[in-house]
């Protein structure tokens, strides 16, 4: 018998116990003072005698005590590969147009990226080129999401790869279902309705801080502010599709998130979100171009997060999902994002970077790249990390900016020694 490396161990805050969470299986225990030793204490003081029958039982079944002879080296090698080349699940990232409406402080795209617009001729045959590759797969279940840019300003584009998309799944009995990220303006209700039949699911709607702040990092090109319109759009989709609020901030803003939490709960909005999402903003150090990747975290923000969570909480909303299994669509071998002009990335960060292509619908097959992003193995670079199946390396695209090579990891240990236990009992306790 020895111990999981994929132990990660808290004491609790509430009690004298503490807390086993197993980052591999997903299982969470408490524990008293004497079975936690098993886990702190180097094994060969370990005195497994003195532990309860029952509680090594429980250990034991729940793979926090394996056999000796088990390599988890293997098995995690084996649930990597698993979760990379399943095929039952695909997402696609559509981004019908880099164009935006607004000029956030925090994004430079509309000043340096391009501008482009998928025309609808480009729309029909990337609808064609993803037709053909579920046709391939033939997955259980198929997530188009739409991002952009702000992708509501290519409505057409949208509808048209939906209703392609939406027709080709229901004879095929695949499940289909669409989000979109969108900065909320253009989401009125018609929209919402008309997408909905298309197969539009959720909406992730952005809203940093209250009305002041928000109109601050989020204005139109010419200053105004946008909370107002954002607002009534979300309290008029609210009971159309499920919504999401995205929350980006920094140090500064922290107290106008929790002001914003107290503005939606005015409009009882506890029960009709969805989910509110807190982020970070990061920017990359090099070019300061955002990225948007719901796995993203920040080391020196741990503290905020887990306190933004806890607002959440406590005024009944839904918080942003906890601790849990967090594997990259670069090495996920059928996830793809698509560019404005066919081009196909494996992240959404990536479009536009002509280095980080994969492929083209207008091409035959992937390039080498996909075979490298697909087949990276950087977790061996984190053999002895309990974290590993919750990071696998962390982002690849941030480890290409801050380190200059996508095949090095991202080390998130540092926000996931701060934050993991405190969200393990916002969850469970
Ligand atoms: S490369 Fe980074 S930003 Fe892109 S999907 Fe992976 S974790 Fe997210
Ligand atoms: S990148 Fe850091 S936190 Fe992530 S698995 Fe590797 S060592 Fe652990």
């Amino acid at each position: 018998m020895k111990r999981s490396k994929f132990v990660i161990i808290f004491p609790s805050s509430i009690d004298n116990m503490f807390l086993l969470y197993n980052t591999l299986t997903g299982s969470l225990l408490k524990v008293d003072e004497p079975t936690a030793k098993i886990f702190t204490l180097p094994w060969e003081d370990v005195n497994l005698n003195s532990i309860r029958p029952e509680n090594l039982d429980i250990l034991t079944q729940f793979s926090f005590l394996i056999p000796n002879e088990v390599d988890e080296d293997k098995i995690f090698e084996h649930f990597f590969f698993r979760i990379n080349f399943e095929a039952t699940s695909v997402t696609f990232t559509l981004i019908p147009t880099e164009k935006c409406n607004l000029k956030c402080t925090y994004c430079i795209m509309g000043q340096e990226k391009n501008n482009s617009t998928m025309s609808l001729e480009i729309a029909k045959d990337t609808a064609e080129w993803m037709i053909n590759y579920l046709d391939t797969i033939h997955p259980r279940e198929f997530f188009l999401h739409l991002y952009g840019g702000e992708p509501l300003l290519n409505l057409k584009a949208i509808e048209l790869v939906s209703g392609r998309l939406k027709e080709f799944c229901r004879q095929k009995k695949i499940e289909f279902s669409i989000s979109i990220a969108t900065n909320g303006i253009l989401f009125t209700s018609d929209v919402a309705k008309r997408l909905k039949e298309l197969g539009l699911a959720r909406a992730s709607i952005t809203l940093d801080g209250t009305r002041d702040f928000h109109n601050q990092t989020r204005p139109f090109p010419d200053g105004r502010g946008t909370y107002d319109i954002i607002l009534k759009n979300i309290l008029k989709t609210k009971d159309i599709i499920d919504i999401i609020i995205n929350a980006n901030y920094s140090i500064e803003t922290v107290d106008s998130m929790v002001d914003l939490l107290d503005e939606l709960s005015l409009y009882n909005l506890q029960k009709k979100l969805r989910m509110v999402k807190f982020s970070p903003i990061i920017q990359n150090i090099r070019d300061k171009k955002p990225i948007g990747c719901s796995s993203l975290s920040n080391a020196n923000l741990a503290d905020i997060h887990v306190r933004l969570r806890e607002e959440a909480i406590k005024r009944g909303f839904i918080p942003q999902e906890g601790i849990g299994v967090n594997i990259c669509g670069v090495t996920r071998a059928h996830d793809f994002t698509f560019d404005t002009n066919g081009d196909i990335y494996k992240c959404p960060a990536m479009a536009g970077i002509e280095k980080l292509k994969v492929g083209s619908i207008y091409e035959e097959d992937f390039s080498y790249l996909y075979i490298r992003f697909t087949t990276m193995n950087r977790w061996k670079k984190c053999r002895d990390c309990p974290y590993l199946p919750l990071c696998a390396g962390g982002c690849p695209y941030l480890a290409l900016l801050n380190k200059g090579n996508i095949e090095e990891i991202n080390c998130e240990r540092k926000f996931l020694d701060g934050v993991g236990g405190r969200i393990l009992e916002q969850d469970y306790a």
